[in-house]
């Protein structure tokens, strides 16, 4: 059994800011546990050309440690593309290249164990032991960076989860066949992935689908809002005061800045409008061919022969189409992973969710001994910027200056203009 400083299961982007800001800090000795043995960054949804919906300098560090060597900037002066990079002038990176960044990071770092599965976490005698397919750890600072699970809506019977090629997940789109040519696609939820899998679906050149269903419960397909004093949700003067402000003002907070976090980019948008013109009006494509079900709710989907049937209902009626293919977009959340079934009764929580301290370790039964944090599992109590990318450098300063006791990382409330 080994003893470390810290374990973190998950690399990430959240776990590898952890590994990179804590590769400066002396003396700190951690490990990073990622089951994955090739990196990719959500890689069934690295369409071509997708882009990154944060600024560059947003990166695993730089807002906390400009001078960390594991910059985006650094990544691309090592690599011998920073002046190209800036006459290129991309408005946002693209995300293969963001993922590139992040594999680079991974395989510069030492301590980063790859292929590595997770399977057990329990609490003896003062310590959190780790159970690996591979090895034990042992430690006293476990950092949870997991990520969030797609959600898949409880619409259809169980045996339709199996029938894998033809009803997935976002989550999954890239994995699939794209030979849709005689086919109908349907893809449900109206947030950036559906926009996304919409918009590649409908400028496929070769193996097309027929027809193309975008369907969503919504009224509308609304724009994410990214306008300068709501972009200041992603400030640390938000996380501060929303952790400060009551369990009420929390969720008035959450349901105020909704459209900060879901919602699809501009350029997004702008380009999936422009497709349909030309599709319809240049190309002068069969009117029917990509179909809009706004304000359609998905309430079954079971199968007819070959196909799927959706079932939906609108503030009017019931509906009935058939598809060939069936693709969720529907989100992502927080779950319990299985690795926690040992000790997950000894967190403190509320009705839904555990209980987090502001130092982003969960209130348990063992916390004077032993610390478990949690990355991108506190969106009820450090707010929206939680699962997004932004606050995710300084989220790691935190742990870390927690971890080892004192302030390593200073200064980390930047002033905001609102909060
Ligand atoms: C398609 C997509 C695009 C996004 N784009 C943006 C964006 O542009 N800007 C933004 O701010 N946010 C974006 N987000 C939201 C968020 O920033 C990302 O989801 C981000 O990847 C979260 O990082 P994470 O490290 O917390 O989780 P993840 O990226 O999900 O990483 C978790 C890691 O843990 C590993 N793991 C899981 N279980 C185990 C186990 N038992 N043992 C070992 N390892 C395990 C996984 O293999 C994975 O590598 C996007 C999300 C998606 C889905």
């Amino acid at each position: 059994m080994k003893d470390l400083d810290f374990i973190c299961i998950g690399a990430g982007p959240s776990g590898l800011s952890l590994g990179a800001l804590s590769s400066t800090v002396p003396g700190l000795k951690g490990k990073i546990l990622e089951r994955k043995s090739n990196f990719e960054w959500h890689g069934g949804m690295l369409i071509p050309d997708a882009k990154m919906q944060i600024s560059y300098l947003k990166d695993l560090v730089t807002l906390v440690d400009a001078t960390n060597p594991f910059s985006f900037v650094n990544y691309l002066s090592v690599n011998n593309r920073l002046y190209q990079f800036i006459t290129a002038n991309f408005g946002s990176v693209n995300r293969e290249e963001y993922s590139d960044y992040l594999s680079w990071v991974l395989s510069s770092l030492d301590n980063v164990e790859q292929d590595t599965l997770v399977r057990e976490v329990d609490y003896k005698n003062g310590w959190l032991e780790i159970e690996t397919d591979k090895e034990k750890y042992r430690t006293n600072n476990l950092v949870l960076s997991t990520g969030l699970s797609p959600v898949i809506p409880e619409v259809f019977d169980d045996q339709l989860k199996v029938d894998k090629n033809s009803l997935f997940s976002s989550s999954e789109y890239m994995y699939k066949s794209h030979d849709f040519s005689g086919k109908t696609v349907s893809v449900i939820g109206s947030g950036q992935s559906g926009a996304e899998i919409f918009l590649d679906l409908i400028n496929q050149k070769t193996n097309a689908p027929e027809k193309i269903n975008w369907i969503t419960e919504s009224d509308n397909i609304f724009q994410l809002d990214d306008s300068p004093f709501v972009n200041e949700i992603f400030n640390p003067g938000f996380a501060e005061y929303f952790y400060n402000s009551s369990e009420e003002e929390k969720k008035q907070l959450l349901s105020t800045y909704n459209f900060a976090n879901n919602g699809v980019s501009e350029q997004t948008l702008v380009e999936i409008y422009q497709s349909l013109y030309k599709e319809r009006y240049i190309k002068k494509e069969a009117k029917t061919r990509s179909n809009l079900l706004i304000g359609h709710t998905l309430k079954k989907v079971y199968k007819d022969n070959k196909q799927y049937v959706l079932e939906m209902r609108t503030k009017e009626e019931t509906k009935k189409i058939t598809s060939d293919v069936v693709i969720f977009c529907t989100g992502y959340k927080y779950k319990t992973p299985s690795y926690l079934e040992k000790i997950k009764c000894l967190f403190n929580r509320d009705e839904d969710n555990f209980l987090i301290n502001s130092d982003y370790s969960v209130n348990w039964k063992h916390q004077d001994e032993c610390s478990v944090y949690i990355q991108n599992g506190a969106i009820h109590t450090h707010g929206l910027s939680d699962p997004n990318l932004s606050l995710s450098s300084r989220r790691s300063a935190i742990i870390i200056n927690s971890i080892i006791g004192y302030d390593f990382y200073k200064d980390l409330n930047a002033h905001s203009f609102i909060f």
